[in-house]
């Protein structure tokens, strides 16, 4: 039998990083150690009841069938008017298309505008998904590091000099995974005004977080900052965070008609309409009772507290507090170079967590993944038992680095 032959693109790319370690910490676990598992970036929390019931309405209703490719109208009626009420951006029904899930808008963006060697900005640390989708699509990703003591996000300079005639997209997360920053109206403002010298470039801003904010702030969009880039903004959204419905599969882009022509037809042709029944649970979580956005922020917001506290009372860790978003992206400069007890001297990030899963069953992910380093990467979705377990571990096992 011959072996099989992959194209070129699959080749460029990795599996994502943060599945890789997941997927150890569950075998390790299956062989019957102790695993703190803070890897995860999905909401521990259930999908609320009333969404549930609605998408158990919607599928007694008959909403079992294929919709538009677009969207349904109800669910693209919601998606407009959360635009208009909580960001203040104004969109018409034709305006908006309906993906399974954020991830497959922002590849399908991609798909439907990259040729070769086309460049996609990318500030790091990024999202894992970002290079490797650019890749897949042919594109050459341009990751631009972004240092903590810049609050981990892009100045002006850096954008200016990371363009060329071949930048196509500039991609902005914000609060970003993995470090919860988020800019501010004055930084977009500022960033729009290097865009403005150079109208060839396109922004994609990928909003999944936009909702998960601490300190009382309001997450800005850069379109309320920067209106006059309107006609060059893809806005990408998606349920998944904001109402903890990862497994329903619900995204979408918003942008000028032309581009949602554009994916109406690559999507049309691959993967077509989206999950009918989870179409209706998204309308739903959109134009139902916020509540439980507010409740859940409010328990993120006391876990990254108490946790962020306990990090940074840990010898050679530190973490800048992030915004949002339900991650802590941790510094570990301050243990690179020490040894552990067997022996390993401790030179990357990538070891270190390599050691703290090793010693202590703590499974994180290695900072190399996101970009920038020396970091690693904890997830704050899942229970304060467990946080305050991770923190305890990591704690004993920076104490017997020599
Ligand atoms: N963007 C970012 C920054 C994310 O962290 C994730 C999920 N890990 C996604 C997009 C994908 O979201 P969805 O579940 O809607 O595909």
């Amino acid at each position: 039998m011959s072996a099989p032959v992959f194209a070129s693109r699959l080749r460029r790319i990795k599996p994502s990083p943060s599945t890789s370690a997941a997927d150890r910490a569950n075998e390790l676990r299956r062989q019957g150690r102790s695993i703190v598992n803070l890897v995860v970036g999905e909401p521990d929390f259930d999908t609320p009841a009333h969404i549930r019931e609605a998408a158990a309405q919607a599928m007694n209703r008959g909403a079992t069938r294929y919709t538009l490719m677009t969207g349904t109208p109800e669910v693209r009626k919601a998606i407009v008017a959360k635009l208009e009420r909580e960001n203040q951006l104004a969109y018409g029904l034709d305006e908006v298309i309906v993906t399974s899930g954020a991830k497959s808008a922002i590849y399908s963006l991609f798909a439907a505008t990259l040729e070769a060697g086309d460049e996609v900005i990318i500030p790091a640390p990024y999202w894992v998904s970002y290079p490797d989708m650019v890749l897949a699509c042919d594109g050459t990703p341009v990751t631009v590091a972004c240092p903590e003591a810049d609050g981990f996000k892009l100045t002006p300079a850096q954008l200016a000099a990371a363009i060329t005639p071949r930048t196509r997209w500039l991609l902005i997360n914000s609060p970003s995974n993995p470090t919860g920053a988020a800019y501010t109206a004055d930084e977009y403002r500022a960033l729009a005004a290097v865009l403005a010298l150079h109208p060839h470039v396109q922004v994609m801003t990928d909003d999944i977080y936009e909702h998960i904010r601490f300190d009382d702030s309001r997450t800005v969009h850069l379109l309320e900052a920067a209106p006059e880039l309107r006609a060059r903004t893809l806005i990408v959204n998606g349920v998944s965070k904001t109402y903890a419905m990862t497994g329903w599969r619900i995204g979408w882009v918003a942008g000028p008609k032309a581009y949602i022509q554009a994916l109406d037809k690559l999507l049309s042709q691959s993967t077509g309409s989206c999950c009918a029944v989870s179409q209706a649970a998204a309308a739903a979580a959109m134009d139902g009772d916020q509540g439980f956005v507010r409740d859940s922020v409010a328990v993120y917001r006391q876990r990254r507290d108490r946790t962020l506290a306990a990090i940074n009372a840990i010898p050679g860790l530190s973490c800048r507090a992030p915004d949002g978003a339900f991650y802590l992206y941790v510094n570990c400069a301050g243990l690179i170079g020490r040894r552990a007890p067997d022996g390993r001297v401790l030179e990357t990030d990538g070891d270190v967590v390599l050691y703290l899963l090793d010693s202590e069953g703590v499974a994180a992910v290695a900072g190399t993944a996101y970009g920038l380093s020396p970091y690693f990467r904890l997830s704050i979705a899942t229970s304060q038992d467990v946080l305050d377990e991770g923190c305890r571990r990591m704690a004993r096992a920076v104490a017997a680095l020599a």
